[in-house]
């Protein structure tokens, strides 16, 4: 059964009149959890190809889920069945259909701009839900590809056509195009006016002005070339929309304009890092400040610090050991949330005594003999009570 592509010929067709040919019942598991697979006399769906997913929408009452070319079928993927011989109207989801001929037809158009320009070949394409990406085999710098942007830009405002062909073998022999097939005997040619010509079997937009704005996001090295993230169209309006919406966020945060937003952060950093500084300059006159006042001992030496770092409070407790003749224990915390602690010794071996410690205290953690640090969740009277008896 031989369906008539629709698509090939005409791009912008939205919904068609068909007559199903087979429906066949394929169970229930296939990836996309379509039961049936139908067979028409001609479709306006494109399946799956050339780097573009399946279009999906309706078949009379049925839903189109999947579009696949499977042993030279057509074969639309559906939820219900339809009976054979009648004849149905196919919808297509058309504004997932229209975003994709969008960067579908951009891709070819930047593509062709860095053959002629660079020589460079597309050697990957990748239509997703939320991304585009193309390939190329040589390197471009950021400005050569705002180079290609801005001329891209330039052929999307002449709105020239975007036209499809059918060489024979011999006319494609002379013909120079850019090519992702090996058959040319089935050969379909898209070409854009003087831009681009191209070997592709998916549906495009039929001037370059229904592409919309073409917009490089982002590039990467990529195996010998780069890799090149874009957007085209409604899909580069979402993207532009939410950058605006972040960078709205960010400037008001910083009480910015939207445009000055970057050096606003910088003078935001450079104030953190000097915060920093003065940060460590007083925790260091604090810890000095805190070791003056400790009291020697011959038992254990018990510290409840809020305002100190895990840092300054082993510091803290390195200098207590020194002075304490049992154990040095810091903690930090309240009884609400518990204590973290960090306890040290010359005298006693706290790797086996973490394990009393933990057990008498509701506590977790270890370390050396020389120091262990964890938590607790235990009140400080409780905490007090315990080590004053050890
Ligand atoms: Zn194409």
């Amino acid at each position: 059964m031989v369906t008539k592509k629709l698509y090939e010929t005409d791009g912008m067709l939205r919904d068609f009149t068909a007559q199903v040919l087979s429906c066949q019942l394929i169970g229930k598991d296939s990836p996309c959890g379509a039961e049936y697979a139908i067979i028409l006399d001609q479709t306006a769906f494109f399946p799956e190809g050339g780097g573009q997913t399946a279009d999906t929408g309706n078949l009379g009452n049925a839903v189109v889920l999947d579009v696949q070319i499977q042993d030279g079928e057509l074969l639309h993927y559906t939820d219900v069945p339809l009976p054979v011989g009648e004849t149905v109207v196919g919808v297509l989801n058309w504004e997932q259909r229209l975003r994709k001929m969008q960067n579908h037809t951009g891709e070819h158009l930047i593509s062709g701009i860095v053959h002629s320009q660079f020589g460079y070949d597309n050697v990957g394409f990748h239509l997703g839900s939320d991304e585009v990406t193309v390939d190329f085999n040589g390197i471009l710098t950021d400005a050569e590809l705002a180079f290609v942007e801005y001329i891209a830009n330039r052929v999307v405002a002449m709105n020239v056509a975007v036209t499809v062909s059918y060489p024979t073998a011999e006319e494609a022999c002379a013909l120079d195009y850019r090519s992702k097939l090996d058959n040319i005997d089935d050969l379909r040619i898209v070409t854009i006016a003087d831009w681009d010509c191209c070997a592709c079997c998916a549906p495009h937009v039929n001037t370059t002005g229904q592409i919309g704005c073409i917009k490089i996001l982002d590039s990467e090295n990529w195996k010998s070339g780069v890799r090149v993230h874009m957007l085209c169209g409604l899909d580069a309006l979402d993207d532009y929309t939410k950058r605006i919406e972040n960078t709205a966020r960010i400037s008001n945060m910083l009480s910015a304009k939207q445009l000055e937003t970057a050096s606003a952060v910088e003078r935001l950093l450079k104030n953190m890092q000097s915060e920093r500084e003065q940060q460590a300059k007083l925790r260091q006159a604090l810890l000095d400040c805190k070791i003056a006042q400790l009291q020697p001992t011959e038992g254990n030496l018990l510290l409840f610090e809020d305002l100190l770092d895990a840092d300054t409070l082993r510091k803290l407790v390195n200098a207590g050991v020194a002075i304490s003749g049992g154990v040095c224990a810091a903690f930090l915390g309240n009884d609400t949330d518990g204590y973290r602690y960090i306890i040290g010794s010359n005298t006693i071996a706290l790797r086996s005594a973490s394990k009393e410690y933990n057990s008498a205290l509701n506590g977790r953690g270890g370390g050396s003999d020389q120091m262990i640090q964890g938590t607790m969740h235990a009140t400080r009277a409780e905490i007090e009570a315990y080590f004053s008896k050890q």
